[in-house]
């Protein structure tokens, strides 16, 4: 038995040691396609409820790796954060999201994700200015997601990054509202511009009576308090009549179209509605 327990210890170390020779091996790699154009932007269409009018599209990282194809985001910001590689990567998002967007033939908004230690940086709101005055890009166009764990980490630098995004005229979305701990004394202390309803209870609202109280609470909430509320992963025509229905007024999801190179949209762009 204790051969037997050795043997069980050399290949959980084997397997330890593959792990970490994987990821230094994707930590180089993130590196080289940071350095070298690896990383490209996908952009997901937001449509006005009732009329599906396209209103503007939210920013998505994947990474082209040249074995493993293209990586999406769940498998590389985590790391990206825990190498400190996320404050170069973000940058590059910004910067190639808001040159793209300075280039629309129309006015549409456009959304940007940030990681909770990007929020955490002091000089957030100069890195962004910057890069809003090199590429074109007015404020009033760019509208950063971040989710309550950005806040929680340091609630008052956080309120104070807010603040003086704001005070540049960039909103501010609230993501993946309802699956974490952002209460109603969140919304009241940060002054969000708009609610993203997480996908795990817009995906149910035709099935799951709980799912359909929470929407239609979050709806609710959103319309007392004035901020505007978005709902996210919408994949059904019976979704988007519930949400219609509820007044719900911005919409997202694969239904109005997947994440894809901006060029995939260029009809769109020129005019025609997304549906
Ligand atoms: P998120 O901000 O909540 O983005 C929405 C995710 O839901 C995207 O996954 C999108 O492809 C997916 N989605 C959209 N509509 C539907 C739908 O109708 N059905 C389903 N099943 N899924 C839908 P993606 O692109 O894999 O991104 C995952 C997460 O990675 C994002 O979640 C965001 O938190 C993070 N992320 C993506 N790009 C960036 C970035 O540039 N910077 C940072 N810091 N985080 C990013
Ligand atoms: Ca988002
Ligand atoms: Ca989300
Ligand atoms: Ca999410």
């Amino acid at each position: 038995a204790k051969a037997e327990g050795r043997n069980c210890y050399r290949m959980f170390d084997a397997a330890m040691d593959e792990a970490i020779t994987r990821r230094r091996e994707l930590e180089r790699d993130l590196r080289t396609a940071l350095a070298n154009g690896g990383l490209e932007l996908h952009y997901q269409p937001q449509v006005r409820a009732g009329s599906c009018e396209l209103i503007g599209f939210e920013a998505l990282a994947r990474w082209r790796h040249p074995v493993r194809g293209l990586i999406p985001p769940g498998e590389f910001i985590q790391l990206a954060e825990e190498t400190g590689l996320i404050s170069a990567l973000g940058e590059w998002v910004l910067r190639s999201a808001c040159s793209e967007a300075a280039r629309w033939t129309r006015p549409l908004k456009l959304a940007v994700n940030l990681s909770p230690r990007e929020f955490q940086q002091s000089d957030l709101p100069e890195r962004i200015f910057a890069i809003l005055a090199e590429t074109g890009l007015p404020p009033s166009r760019l509208e950063i997601e971040i989710t309550e764990t950005a806040i929680f980490a340091d609630m008052s630098r956080a309120l104070s990054i807010l603040m003086r995004l704001k005070a540049l005229g960039i909103s501010i979305a609230m993501d993946d509202f309802g699956t974490g701990y952002a209460s109603l004394a969140t919304l009241q202390a940060f002054p969000f511009d708009k609610i993203k309803i997480d996908r795990s209870f817009v995906g149910q609202v035709e099935t799951s009576p709980q799912a359909a109280v929470i929407v239609r609470a979050v709806l609710g909430l959103g319309r007392s308090l004035g901020i505007g509320v978005v709902a996210e992963g919408v994949e059904t025509a019976g979704q988007v009549r519930f949400l219609v229905g509820e007044n719900c007024e911005e919409l997202q999801g694969y239904l109005f179209g997947k994440p894809q190179p901006i060029e995939s949209f260029a009809e769109v762009m020129g005019g025609r509605q997304a549906c």
